[in-house]
């Protein structure tokens, strides 16, 4: 594995067709750019790949950057943060790519392509019928003026084609090694379009050299792309040893072992925004698959992985996505957040919850500070504290309790249990945690000589609406005497009788 040429500093890219939210699978790849840059310290360049003008909208760029960013990357040079070697977005590129398809067909490098759609198809098919592998054949390579006249004056616009030259190209990648490919299977192929818009192969190439990128990391379905696009940039004069250094990563799997689709609901990276995870759970998770820091490192923040992030240490076999591992992973970093930073990042979904204000009044934030740490063992994904912490933020008037735990646990029997605490608590000189627990005991187990469970899980059920609930006594003490004696007498009346 080589560092690239010692001449010249790392350079590594992110390059997004944004066509719809950031793939899990391209994400890893772009981690690992980020981290090969951060360990040599290189630069890591974002650049979008929006030259397909059909599918790409100002917003599906903002998406990818506002996912990268929630992702907690940071780049030397692109979108938003500009750099040396700008534009970032090809779409503001165009004129580098015209130049430099000019110059291929003044050198003779390209050449203009008027064949039409039924053209090639007939080409095609005529292939199929003798058995050859159907591709372009190469009839406009040497055309004749006249027949260039002819051409244009039935109206055709010629596309222009890259003259594939002879050979075979090796591609040093560093996953698969040397992997040769024989020019006699690559035909022609189309670098511009008939409008003057660039294709992948030239647009990707030419800044590619311009951005003067030295390591390329990208899913391996563009393994293929890879021989056309060093022949472009020799064709623009690239040397040999300024080659990029290519790691074609393998495509993420789903569970189920095949390609990660769209799909599959957790292809796009925003659902895991949506669905409560943190991003360092993300970034933890989405680097060890198919990559393994040795040592059985197993947590990893994006500090640690720009330190020991190694290149040559990606994997061949394509990771599968392991919902649980990631699940488990995410409940640990949660854990260990810092209590005001789990509240500034629970607020949100609360907010979508309709439990806060946005902003949150003084007396929300005070709540969700309280309550937090009352929850964080048992989040294993952010959006639950929206579930856990209602009781304590909704309305009064609109504070309904689980039918179904209602059913199981507000009884004939529960009767008793809540009109005794009912009484107990009413009368209590001190309404905190400690006082709420000992009169409870008090009343409920010693005098009324319910068990534990028969005891408590009436006044859970009563004033959280649920049988499971952030633990009780602080519960209560946080919800406040009278909202706690309300819900109890609700209880009463509506689901055991009074
Ligand atoms: N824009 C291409 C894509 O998103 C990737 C280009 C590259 O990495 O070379 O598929
Ligand atoms: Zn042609």
């Amino acid at each position: 594995m080589t560092d690239g040429s010692p001449s010249r500093p790392v350079r590594t890219r992110f390059a997004p067709s944004p066509s719809g939210d950031l793939h899990v699978g391209n994400v890893r790849t772009a981690l690992y750019a980020w981290a090969w840059a951060r360990h040599t310290g290189g630069s890591f360049i974002v650049r979008i790949e929006d030259t397909d003008r059909s599918r790409v909208t100002d917003e599906a760029v903002a998406a990818v950057i506002r996912s990268l960013r929630w992702l907690g990357l940071d780049w030397d040079e692109g979108p938003e943060v500009g750099g040396d070697y700008g534009p970032y977005l090809q779409s503001e590129r165009l004129a580098f790519y015209s130049e430099w398809a000019e110059r291929f067909l003044a050198e003779g490098a390209a050449y203009h392509c008027y064949c039409t759609q039924e053209e090639l198809d007939a080409e095609r098919e005529a292939q199929r019928a003798k058995g050859l592998p159907p591709g372009y054949s190469g009839r406009c390579r040497d055309l004749e003026a006249g027949q260039v006249t002819a051409y244009q004056a039935e109206g055709r616009r010629p596309v222009v084609r890259f003259r594939m030259p002879r050979g075979t190209t090796v591609v040093h990648d560093t996953i698969r090694g040397e992997v040769v490919f024989d020019h006699a299977n690559i035909p022609d192929f189309v670098i511009m379009r008939a409008n003057g818009y660039p294709l992948y192969n030239l647009a990707a190439s030419v800044d590619d050299a311009l951005m003067r990128i030295t390591h390329i990391v990208r899913g391996d379905d563009l393994l293929a792309s890879t021989p056309r696009q060093i022949a472009i940039l020799r064709a623009m004069g690239v040397p040999e040893e300024d080659l990029p250094v290519y790691t074609h990563c393998p495509y993420v799997l789903d569970p189920d072992g095949k390609p990660l689709s769209k799909r599959y609901g957790s292809s796009a990276i925003s659902w895991y925004r949506q669905n409560g995870y943190l991003p360092e759970a993300v970034v933890n998770y989405l680097a060890l698959l198919g990559w393994s820091p040795g040592r059985d490192r197993e947590d990893l923040t994006l500090t640690a992985l720009a330190e020991i992030f190694d290149l040559s240490r990606v994997g061949a076999t394509a990771g599968r996505l392991d919902p649980k591992k990631l699940d488990a992973i995410n409940g640990d970093k949660i854990r260990a957040l810092d209590p005001e930073d789990l509240v500034r990042r629970i607020m949100p979904f609360l907010r979508t919850a309709g439990l806060v204000s946005d902003p949150p009044l003084p007396e929300q934030t005070h709540i969700v500070r309280a309550a937090a740490p009352l929850v964080q063992e048992r989040l294993s994904h952010l959006d639950e504290a929206a579930e856990m912490l209602a009781f304590l933020l909704v309305r009064e008037d609109v504070f309904t309790v689980d039918p179904e735990s209602a059913a199981r646990v507000l009884v004939e029997d529960a009767k008793a249990v809540l009109e005794a605490a009912d009484a107990a608590l009413r009368n209590l000189s001190t309404w905190d945690r400690a006082s709420i627990e000992q009169t409870l005991r008090h009343v409920l187990i010693d005098e009324l000589g319910r068990r534990p469970k028969h005891a408590f899980g009436p006044v859970r059920v009563a004033v959280t609406g649920r049988r499971v609930s952030p633990p009780l006594f602080e519960s209560l003490e946080l919800l406040g005497r009278e909202r706690t004696l309300t819900r109890i007498r609700h209880a009463l009346d509506q689901h055991v009788g009074a």
